[in-house]
């Protein structure tokens, strides 16, 4: 048998609506909060019985209500902050619905005691569902507004025996106030059970933000925090906020959002920062996160879910990427950090203070409060790389500990050395220490779209925490040709200085296209020469079936010829008339390549490079270039009686002084880098602590 289709009673109508809006004490908590603030209060008590669900009270000293309004209060869909649906898209205060009061009034009975500023004396009035009970009454009663909800869910069986656990619900009672605490840091606010002396979360007006969350999470966590800020203009967002450092963890995270104003919840942003922090925290430990985000209100929309804890937003994908990124930037480096650094990092000055940190103490008062300053020597880093270098340490020279380093040196200015192939070669352009450098006069702007497209390409397959920390690094020493130590924060990385160098010089090539100072031959050089003797070294696996030596020989100095107006052009690589190369790019000030790979990478342009398409052809000159150009790992060995000794760490100071500043300043590593093994890291200082803690 069918059942009759009966209409539901109003009440009841509204009694469900109510308890959607309403579903525990927290929320209406929540929502007289925002009532308090959105009256302009700089006081707020909230008392409560039974986990509120016998009484909550709020107090507040804001605007207060008129008498005349006190009788409307309580209805659906009355609101002082919203007169039209367009006003949705413009929303300033955290109430517009108007349907938190009268939610709570259809499912607890309402007290309203309020007095505005102009009024002799406050007025009460009693609600149930909806509605004044009785008429407002004069009564005595402070400026502001106080609020008196009794016996929540008296008339909802099912949800009150859902909630029965008070002291489970008074906990997110406490978590409410203490997020609002902190994020409206010039208001004071205090919340205690009734009966009780003492509030359970207390802050004063007009405190910081820093000081609400040391006195309310802890101040551990205030002691480790890193200020956030960005603005994307283009998505119509900014964030502020704070995080706690790669020190700080806790098993379970706490995050505090707040989205124009507004508390939310937004898993997905909390895992895309969760995942930013789990390569810095130990397995199954998270941060403590508040953040703080404006999104221009046609970007958000708040009315999804009766609650309004959740919230949707356009653009969310690449909200949360940019907060994501601007997280991982924060954690990553950050030398003129105010919190961490001033902090823990303070330059390390000699080795032997360690011990004594605490003269390192500089903290900024207000984040951290001065009396809790602890520093961890874990902590406490050289960041001067002008003292104390890695060979201070050691007895010999580095090198001598790498036997495949022992025979090598830079290129002494006439080595000789019949031996080798190719020095033969560079007997006829010997290298000049300071090369006769001619600059372009001003520079060209690169316009090309070829060019400006494999640009966007290195930018986009750029790894941004190996940019940070290439541009943040302490440059320790050189291990050996292949092989530097940097330090970036708290460790150490072991990091190929071929791989480097040559996407150092790929992008040199990309970013000064056409605008290359020339390094000069003392003496230009046949390019037909040097072919041949590129084709006598193994690398390029000449075979009798590619036919005579000297007709691919002639035949590569026809083809660079047939280029030569492109390749000076561009490249500064001149060649005359004659078939002689005169002169090569100068990339970067005071880094000459080793001129014995010459041969080969002249060969090479002829073989290896797409001469058919611009864009490709770029692409491989400018690759063959920074393969030239890159550090390489063996310089060709010289006899130990002709080493001139004053030149014996050349290289070194030039890795040092030269190469690694520039991609200090310029270099993006692509992702490529973070995975072939170019930085590993080998030490990092937490880590020594934890294992020396263990013994
Ligand atoms: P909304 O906040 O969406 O406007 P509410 O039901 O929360 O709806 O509140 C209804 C109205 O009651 C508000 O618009 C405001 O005018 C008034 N009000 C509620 N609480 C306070 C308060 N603490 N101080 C001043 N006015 C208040
Ligand atoms: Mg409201």
């Amino acid at each position: 048998m069918a059942a009759t289709i009966r209409r539901l009673d109003e009440a009841v109508v509204n009694r469900i609506a109510a308890g959607e809006v309403i579903q525990r004490p927290a929320n209406a908590i929540k929502e007289m909060i925002e009532n308090c603030l959105d009256a302009g209060s700089t006081s707020i008590h909230v008392t409560v019985k039974e986990g509120g669900l016998k009484l909550i009270q709020i107090q507040d000293n804001g605007s207060g209500i008129q008498k005349n309004d006190m009788e409307i209060v309580c209805e659906r869909f009355t609101t002082s902050k919203l007169a039209t649906f367009e006003d949705l898209n413009n929303i300033n205060t955290y109430g517009f619905r108007g349907e938190a009061l009268a939610s709570i009034s259809h499912v607890a009975h309402v007290t309203i005691t309020s007095r505005t500023k102009d009024s002799k004396c406050a007025f009460r009035g009693q609600y149930s569902d909806g509605k004044l009970k009785d008429s407002v009454k004069p009564s005595a009663g402070n400026f502001g507004t106080q609020i008196m909800v009794e016996d929540l869910f008296y008339n909802v069986a099912t949800r009150r025996r859902t909630l029965k656990n008070p002291s489970d619900e008074y906990s997110r009672i406490v978590d409410v106030v203490s997020r609002y605490a902190v994020h409206n840091s010039a208001v004071g606010f205090s919340l205690k059970k009734h009966g009780t002396p003492s509030a359970d979360v207390k802050t004063s007006p007009n405190a910081s933000i820093t000081d609400n969350i040391r006195i309310i999470y802890s101040a551990a966590i205030a002691k480790e925090l890193l200020e956030v800020e960005d603005e994307d203009k283009r998505l119509g967002m900014k964030v502020k906020g704070y995080i706690t450092n790669a020190n700080y963890s806790m098993k379970k995270g706490i995050f505090l959002l707040f989205i124009n104003e507004r508390l939310v919840e937004c898993s997905q942003l909390y895992k895309a920062i969760d995942t930013v922090y789990s390569t810095y925290l130990p397995k199954g430990s998270s941060p403590f996160l508040y953040l703080s985000l404006q999104i221009a209100s046609q970007n958000i929309d708040v009315n999804v879910h009766p609650t309004k804890y959740e919230v949707h937003f356009l653009h969310e994908e690449q909200v949360i990427e940019r907060i994501q990124k601007c997280v991982e930037q924060r954690l990553l480096g950050c030398n003129s950090s105010r919190t961490f650094y001033t902090q823990s990092l303070i330059t390390l000055p000699k080795a032997g203070q360690v011990d004594n940190p605490s003269t390192n103490s500089q903290t900024e008062e207000k984040a951290t409060g001065s009396s809790e300053t602890r520093e961890y020597a874990y902590n406490i880093v050289r960041t001067d790389h002008t003292e104390r270098k890695l060979d201070e340490y050691l007895q010999k020279p580095v090198s001598s500990l790498s036997p495949d380093v022992v025979e090598c040196q830079p290129i002494a200015d006439d080595a000789g050395g019949a031996q080798v192939a190719s020095s033969e070669g560079k007997r006829g352009m010997e290298e000049k220490r300071l090369p006769s450098v001619s600059a372009t006069g001003s520079r060209h702007k690169v316009t090309l779209t070829s060019v400006l497209s494999l640009q966007r390409e290195s930018e986009a397959s750029a790894h941004h925490r190996l940019r940070e920390m290439l541009k943040e690094h302490t440059f320790v020493g050189c291990v050996n040709r292949s092989f530097s130590l940097l330090q970036y924060q708290t460790s150490l990385y072991l990091v190929n200085n071929k791989n480097l160098t040559q996407e150092l010089f790929y992008q040199i090539m990309l970013y000064d296209f056409g605008n290359f100072g020339t390094l000069k031959l003392s003496e230009k050089t046949s390019i037909k020469e040097l072919a041949l003797l590129a084709l006598q070294l193994p690398e390029c696996g000449w075979t009798p079936q590619d036919g005579d030596k000297q007709d691919i020989a002639q035949y590569a100095c026809q083809f660079l010829l047939a280029k030569a107006a492109m390749l000076s052009e561009y490249f500064s690589l001149e060649i005359d008339k004659e078939g002689n190369l005169c002169t090569l790019p100068l990339l970067l000030d005071g880094y000459i390549p080793e001129l014995e790979r010459v041969p080969l990478f002249l060969v090479r342009l002829v073989t290896e490079v797409n001469w058919e398409d611009e864009k490709n052809c770029f692409k491989d000159i400018c690759t063959e270039t920074s393969m030239f150009y890159a550090m390489q790992k063996e310089i060709l060995p010289i006899p130990k009686s002709q080493r001139v000794t004053g030149e014996e760490q050349e290289w070194k100071k030039c890795v040092e002084n030269v190469l690694f500043p520039a991609m200090r300043r310029s270099l993006l590593p692509s992702e490529e880098r973070a995975k072939d093994g170019s930085f590993l890291e080998i030490a990092s200082l937490p880590n020594l602590y934890k294992v020396f803690e263990r013994c």
